[in-house]
């Protein structure tokens, strides 16, 4: 599942290619209609999928931002401001091609869901293969309300006083601190990946509670997961299955990972531990994470 480092580095390879230039038309795929009409589970959200495809055109992408693990190009037609939302979900993939048919992977190719033709010529392209990832046409983010309640950028000054306020809410205090690291209203873009490395790093068992923490060792964690994320948008993200660049390039951070997908504690040897948090499935060493 892609997280914050993959979707930074979506971002950083779309701003050169597509700030700027203006939408021609939109096609949904038959299975976007289809699951929209049957109202499964589908990649467009809100609005219909013949209303997105009207809305979108002769838009022009001013700029595209990430926030957390979303992606928001700004729009603007007629002098009026728009955004279009992107959530990656599991599998969710951005290419800018000359032709769809330039997109050489099979299984990307397979499961396009969303062409942008572009009016310089070119292409702007979606592709999910489990259809997990969003797209989401607002005029403003406030029109849905889950936007405005991310936690501020984990880079930003004040995003350890965030989470520390949070932390000392009764709603999360008695939780474990796994699961509370990887709730975006508290820090935000640490998924299940960089949790993990980050309580393996500062030796904190996933299923302690958060108010069982010292402060120091709050602010040691939060200055991990920094650390971590940081180190990971340097080097392209984590390829853990299907999360390519634009370039559909796979990332390397997965190669650094230490414990993370591990059956081997690599500082003392023994067997991985693993349990369900908050859904997740958490791998920890059970000697070195107390
Ligand atoms: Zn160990």
């Amino acid at each position: 599942m892609p997280e914050l480092p993959e979707v930074e580095g979506v971002v950083q390879a779309l701003k050169p290619k597509m700030e700027g230039r203006t939408i021609r038309q939109v096609q949904l795929s038959d299975v976007v209609r289809s699951s929209f009409a049957a109202g499964k589970q589908c990649i467009v959200k809100q609005a219909e999928p013949d209303v997105f495809e009207t809305a979108l055109t002769q838009m022009t992408i001013t700029k595209i931002q990430r926030r957390a693990k979303y992606i928001f190009f700004h729009l603007l037609k007629d002098d009026v401001t728009y955004v279009l939302v992107s959530h990656l979900g599991m599998t969710g993939a951005w290419f800018v091609v000359n032709a769809p048919e330039e997109i050489n992977e099979a299984k990307f190719q397979k499961h396009i869901h969303a062409t942008f033709q572009l009016a310089d010529g070119g292409y702007l392209i979606y592709s999910d293969i489990r259809r997990f990832g969003e797209l989401r046409f607002l005029t403003t983010i406030e029109e849905h309300s889950p936007l405005t309640k991310i936690a501020p950028e984990p880079f930003e000054d004040g995003a350890y006083a965030y989470f520390l306020a949070k932390s000392l809410l009764p709603k999360y205090a008695k939780k474990a601190v796994k699961e509370v690291i990887m709730d975006g209203q508290v820090i935000s873009g640490c998924g299940n990946i960089y949790a993990t490395e980050a309580l393996f790093a500062q030796k904190i068992h996933p299923a302690r509670k958060i108010q069982e923490l010292e402060d120091g060792q709050k602010q040691a964690l939060f200055e991990e997961i920094v650390v971590i994320l940081r180190q990971s948008i340097e080097a392209g993200g984590s390829t853990i299955s299907d999360y390519r660049n634009i370039n559909g390039e796979a990332g390397n951070m997965q190669n650094r990972l230490q414990m993370y997908g591990k059956k081997l504690c690599p500082t003392c040897g023994v067997t991985t531990g693993q349990m369900t948090i908050g859904g997740r499935t958490s791998v920890f060493c059970p000697q070195c994470q107390r």
